[in-house]
């Protein structure tokens, strides 16, 4: 595996610290003891507060460049992430941005519309256009970049997430990144746990995990799709992502698990665990997670931890994949309003 062979340009702090969380340990582990945990700090990435599209974007933008686009756009829910970092990449770079936000949850509070991400996205430059729920995002994407071609303009299109097999070879480089780190950590990972949405993430840590004959199994906690849908496009994208490296064929269903029992009402809807999970870590931990996918994701790991999935001793590495900034569009859910 060369990753030195695909363009790349640098704008992520890496590597991301790999630490170990000794008070949810102890919290969690109770009198018997549970698993150790560590987390790996991809919400540490820098770029505008970081996050885990900064990694899938020194791919994505370095093609863009490659290909001299002058302008990218992208898609997202209204408290995108994703589009947020893809906002600050083109401002350094000095590219137009172009972001749809859909109206995927119908929250239309103004913390939710306006602040957040949403706030961060207009002070990186870029134009935001509102979508309603449900709308073909990806279609309305390619009648925006028609529309600018006919101006003259040189769009790069980035999928929502950044999530295809150019965007994915940011996560086989986390891939190799934790690898190495817990080599030279003395460390034994038994297990990767994180959020997965769009599936890059989850896609290319299982392609570089594959591909470098790790034999640490991955854990995605799904955040929208129900589990058989959540796994299906995971393998897909995960088998594409093997294609692209120059290793077709090494990415099996096995690889691939998903568990989508902490989704709750759906997309970006708090639930009462993940108001749990983001009040333990930034109590016991002095860690921010995020509604809408790492508060879910350490929700699921903590519910698993209580049924016994992972072993007394075992090592898992909780991969935050940022967001935090997501907690200014809800202020409602963590009752700070009450005092
Ligand atoms: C996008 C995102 C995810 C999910 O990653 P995918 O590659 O879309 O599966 C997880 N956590 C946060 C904070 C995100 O912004």
């Amino acid at each position: 595996m060369n990753l030195a062979r695909f363009p790349r340009i640098r704008l992520g702090h890496l590597p991301t610290p790999l630490e170990p969380m000794e008070n949810l340990s102890r919290h969690l582990g109770g009198p018997g003891g549970g698993p150790r945990l560590w987390i790996k700090r991809d919400d540490a990435t820098g770029l505008s507060t970081g996050g885990n599209k900064t990694r899938k974007l020194e791919f994505l933008m370095a093609e863009a460049l490659a290909q001299q686009a002058d302008t990218v756009i992208t898609q997202g829910a209204t408290q995108s992430n994703h589009a947020r970092q893809t906002a600050a990449a083109a401002a350094k770079l000095g590219l137009a941005c172009h972001i749809l936000l859909e109206d995927r949850t119908g929250d239309h509070s103004p913390a939710y519309a306006q602040s957040g991400n949403v706030l961060l996205d207009k002070l990186h430059g870029a134009s935001i256009a509102r979508r309603p729920g449900g709308a073909d995002m990806q279609a309305e994407m390619e009648a925006l970049a028609a529309e600018l071609r006919a101006k003259g303009k040189r769009p790069y299109v980035i999928p929502g997430g950044g999530s295809n097999p150019v965007g994915a070879l940011g996560y086989v480089n986390a891939a190799l990144e934790l690898v190495n780190q817990a080599a030279e950590m003395g460390l034994r990972i038994d297990h990767v746990v994180h959020a997965t949405g769009s599936a890059g993430t989850q896609a290319g840590l299982v392609a570089g995990l594959v591909a470098l004959n790790s034999g640490i199994p991955v854990l995605g906690i799904g955040v929208r799709a129900p589990r058989e849908k959540q796994e299906a496009n995971v393998l897909a994208l995960a088998q594409r992502t093997a294609e692209h490296l120059g290793l077709p064929g090494i990415v099996k269903a096995e690889h691939v698990v998903a568990n989508c029992d902490y989704v709750g009402q759906g997309y970006g809807i708090p639930t009462e665990g993940m108001v749990e999970a983001v009040k333990l870590l930034a109590e016991k931990e002095g860690i921010l997670l995020d509604p809408v996918y790492s508060g879910k994701g350490m929700a699921g790991l903590i519910d698993l931890i209580g049924k016994g999935r992972f072993g007394k001793d075992e090592n898992v590495v909780f991969l935050h994949t940022g967001g935090a900034v997501g907690l200014f569009g809800y202020p409602d859910a963590f009752g700070v309003a009450q005092d």
